[in-house]
């Protein structure tokens, strides 16, 4: 199976996805995790290119081809092969979050990347979890763990809003996949509750 984590910049998704690999493992699943953008050693270049240095140094255009082709990367080398041996993937991010980055905040690019998505990718998660949180508490989480290398969304209030109330939509959208967890509860509770969804649905 397929699971992806989504959510705004501190919502907590790296610690819960190694809390779901601990659980799944535990129950004896045999589990990969990955994160996006990278995962494979050519989209971790990609993600260095876009992440680090100028962020204006891409257009937004160029910006979702090379996330697009990190993307592909990631499933040929590792997500595919994974998954085609029978594994459980677990991925911090993934087309949800190009969809919403990319695709909503330097304009309203969403229908450029769903078409890229479905042309050179085309595999949707089978269960994606979206860590809903304040944004408030996740920018202060987020400035708090920010490394040199890593460009931080500098993003303002405004847009980190219109950033969680577009994930929740998009939970709407494709509302077959996605559960919404409340991440602003403590760790173990969030984690516990996410092991009942992945249970459910990989029973
Ligand atoms: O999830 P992670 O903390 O690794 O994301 C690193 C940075 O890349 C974050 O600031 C996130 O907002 C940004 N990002 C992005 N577009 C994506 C995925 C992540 O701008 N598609």
């Amino acid at each position: 199976s397929f699971i992806t984590f989504e959510g705004i910049d501190g919502s907590g998704k790296s610690t819960q996805v190694h809390r779901l690999a601990d659980h799944l493992r535990a129950r004896g699943h045999d589990v990969v995790i990955t994160r996006e953008p990278g995962g494979s050693p050519g989209a971790e270049e990609i993600r260095a290119l876009v992440l680090q240095g100028d962020p204006d140094r891409w257009s937004a255009e160029t910006e979702i081809l090379l996330f697009t082709a990190a993307r592909r990367d990631h499933m040929e080398r590792l997500i595919g092969p994974a998954l085609a041996a029978g594994k459980t993937v677990i991925c911090d991010r993934f087309a949800d979050s190009t969809r919403m980055y990319q695709g909503l905040s330097r304009g309203d690019l969403r229908a450029v990347v769903d078409q890229l998505h479905s042309l050179m990718i085309g595999r949707e998660p089978d269960l994606t979890v979206l860590i809903d949180m304040d944004p408030a508490t996740g920018l202060e989480r987020a400035l708090a763990r920010q490394t040199a290398d890593e460009r931080f969304e500098a993003f303002g209030a405004g847009l980190q809003q219109a950033m969680r109330a577009g994930f929740l939509a998009l939970a709407e959208e494709f509302r077959d996949r996605f559960r919404v967890v409340d991440g602003g509860r403590d760790i173990d509770t969030v984690a516990a509750d996410i092991a009942a969804i992945a249970d459910n649905a990989l029973a």
